[in-house]
Formats: structure tokens, sequence, C-alpha cells
């Protein structure tokens, strides 16, 4: 007999049959309960679980989480991946309404994924939910478009993770190639590769200087 296995399948009759487990509410609770051919046999689950995944450390998960255990809804997954999934069927209530993670999600129009992201760094609900997306994720809105001299054709992707400022990579009229942050193509900040400056800049000084002039 696995040992390992053994105590999950004790946890998992006592969570979904046993008032006095402290998950009971959560399962059992819930009306989440074991297929007859588990509940009535350790040997039939022990062989299920070995043919279907099982290593020490991993963690028997149900694919619906308000479905029950049985071989069609059942895994065997990391310990992270189970978490995940548990926070997905997590119920949260906000201003005396109750909805699942996924439904909340829907509810704000946010990818699960940010709020997942969110509730790992210790964000409260709310806070996960309705906080503003960055715009950094997007990576592909500025391309194709066009800012005085610079065309932009693609997403720069950061190797100094540090600097959130979203980088682009944009093509000059004059054929170089050249990385500016959003901001300062919006702005009108940076207008070229930088032989408009040096162009301009040389106008400058041609004009200020009354010693050039008079060539
Ligand atoms: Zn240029």
């Amino acid at each position: 007999m696995n040992k390992t296995l053994y105590r999950k399948y004790r946890h998992m009759k006592g969570r979904c049959y046993n008032p006095n487990d402290k998950a009971y509410k959560d399962y059992g609770g819930r009306g989440i309960s074991i297929c007859d051919e588990w509940l009535n046999s350790y040997e039939a689950f022990e062989k299920w679980s070995l043919s279907n995944g099982f290593e020490e450390g991993l963690a028997i998960d149900r694919i619906d989480n308000d479905g029950n255990y049985e071989p069609e809804n059942c895994r065997f997954v990391t310990a992270k991946e189970n978490n995940q999934n548990r926070r997905s069927s997590r119920f949260f209530t906000i201003n005396g309404q109750t909805k699942n993670l996924q439904q909340w999600c829907d509810f704000y129009g946010i990818e699960r994924g940010a709020v997942n992201t969110r509730l790992q760094n210790g964000y409260s609900i709310e806070e996960a939910l309705t906080k503003p997306v960055k715009k950094g994720k997007d990576k592909t809105s500025l391309i194709g478009k066009r800012f005085n001299h610079l065309v932009v054709v693609g997403y720069f992707e950061d190797k100094t993770p540090k600097d959130t400022n979203p980088r682009w990579i944009c093509k000059c009229d004059c054929g170089n190639t050249t990385v500016v942050t959003g901001t300062r193509l919006k702005s009108g900040h940076t207008k070229s590769c930088g032989c408009l400056v040096s162009s301009s800049a040389r106008k400058r000084m041609l004009t200020n200087n009354p010693m050039k002039n008079r060539r």
C-alpha cells in the first residue's frame, strides 16, 4: 500500500463525509462526493492514481471544482497549480453580492491571470479586481503608428526588468532603427532616430552663428 496515497484517500473521505472535518464545509457541505468505485475500495483509488500520474509531492485536483472525486474529474497536479485552481473557485462577497472569482473577473472585465497574480501579491479582492491593468502590458497598441519621422514596428522586450516604461522599436524615415519609450513618442519628445535633432541642430548652429552665415 502506498502510504501517501492512503493518507490522501483518508483526507478526501473526511472532507466529503465527515462534518467534523475542518474542510467539510467546502466539500461535503457543498455536495462534493466520491464515486462509489473509490469510496468502496481504497485499492481502486490507488490503482487509478498510480496509473494516472501520481508522484510523491503532487496533490489530487478536481478539474471541475464543483464536480466530484471520480476518475473523469481528477488529476494530479503540483501544490501550486492546485492552489490556483482552488483560488478560482473561492467565493468573494463584494457590496453584499457573492460570486466566484471567474464571475467577478467577468463582471469587472479583467483577466483572471492578472487577478490571481495580485491576490498572490497580497492585494485585497476589491483592489485585485478594480485596479486598472497597466498599459505597459499591451505590446501591440502602437505598432504601425507614425510619430513624426518614426513608425513603430515592434515592442521592445525589456532586458532590465526594473524598467517598467514600455519601449518600442521604431523605423525612422532616414532608414535607421531606434528604440523609444511610448511616453516620448506620444509626447512628441522624440521625433526621429536622432537624425532630425542633428540636422536641426546643424541648422540652428548655422543660423545662430554669424561667422558661418557669412560664408
Ligand atoms: Zn532618422
